[in-house]
């Protein structure tokens, strides 16, 4: 994994004002907090360092800084902070007035930039559930062109910014984070072809490989992601590790097919102790291979017709 720091491990920094929802954000990721507790969270006032390295296959670190700390005090060694960042994500509060907010994004990804030309710079505008639709587009459009202009005025076009419209009230962070962890993943070509491979050879609408704890997806196939088969297989994963955890079992053989109704059946396979591979399987399917699948489902090693998940069981 690139950008790696003294430990190895590749950092992400999550930064914004204070209230931004930073904290809210870490918590609901990384800590399965459900969206309406964030509303009772304490403020951030210290950098948070939150090594989930122990959890998940995803090995970084995310640094809650406090809105109110000086992040430019001379005593702060931010160069050492930015030369071992991968991924700095910037989180506006996009229902609030974000001109304060905008001019510390260009404070801080300037500094960061002319340190670290390496680092990914992503910013998150937040909050967006309480927003109607040409709202969120036109807030995200107005924040991308007022950044985008500061940093030309700044001469520092080639810093790029990446805009994603999040909210902790449904899978847009899941989602969001998940392209931000990606993109720290040398391996995700290859990762990107065995799915590729894997669904065409089985027929499967849609394969997505998980970091369980988190539910970001660190890889799928190239087919488009729809949001409606991402959702499927988070509240799929956590039907599976709630059931896991009422009977403590969650091991290498874990498996779970969810079959929703007579053409869309969902698996979820575990492949290491932190991934499963999740797939949503759209039939149209025949009474032939009805048949099959379900003799399979009740004899897992008997042989299957092409286009069932063969690969799998
Ligand atoms: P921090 O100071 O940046 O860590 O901000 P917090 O995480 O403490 O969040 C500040 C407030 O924003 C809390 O009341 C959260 O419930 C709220 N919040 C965070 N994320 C969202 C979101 O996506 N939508 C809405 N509506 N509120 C949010």
């Amino acid at each position: 994994i690139s950008a790696a720091n003294d430990n190895d491990q590749p950092r992400i920094l999550l930064l914004g004002l204070r209230r931004s929802g930073k904290s809210s954000i870490q918590k609901v990721v990384f800590h399965k907090m459900p969206p309406s507790e964030t509303l009772f969270l304490e403020s951030t006032n210290k950098i948070y360092k939150d090594d989930i390295s122990s959890s998940s296959f995803v090995n970084f670190q995310i640094w809650d800084f406090p809105g109110q700390v000086d992040f430019f005090d001379p005593t702060f060694d931010y160069e050492m902070i930015f030369r071992g960042t991968g991924a700095l994500i910037f989180v506006i509060d996009a229902q609030d007035d974000y001109m304060e907010a905008l001019g510390r994004l260009h404070l801080t990804v300037s500094r960061a930039y002319r340190i670290n030309p390496h680092i990914n710079f992503e910013v998150f505008v937040h909050k967006v559930d309480g927003l109607s639709d040409d709202h969120k587009i036109e807030t995200q459009r107005d924040i991308h062109q007022r950044a985008n202009d500061d940093l030309m005025d700044a001469g520092l076009d080639r810093l790029h910014l990446s805009f994603y419209l999040t909210s902790i009230y449904d899978h847009s962070i899941f989602e969001a984070f998940s392209k931000v962890v990606q993109k720290l993943i040398p391996q995700l070509p290859t990762l990107e072809n065995l799915l590729n491979i894997f669904i065409s050879n089985s027929g499967i609408e849609k394969a997505f490989l998980f970091d369980v704890l988190s539910k970001i997806y660190v890889a799928t196939d190239s087919s488009p992601v729809d949001m409606q088969s991402y959702e499927l297989c988070c509240d799929m994963i956590d039907v599976v590790i709630d059931i896991s955890c009422i009977y403590g079992a969650y091991d290498d053989d874990s498996l779970a097919i969810i079959k929703m109704n007579n053409t869309t059946v969902l698996y979820l396979k575990e492949v290491t102790k932190f991934l499963a591979l999740a797939i949503h399987e759209v039939f149209e399917l025949t009474q032939v291979r009805r048949n099959c699948l379900e003799d399979h489902l009740d004899s897992p090693k008997a042989p299957v017709l092409n286009g069932t998940p063969r690969g799998l069981v």
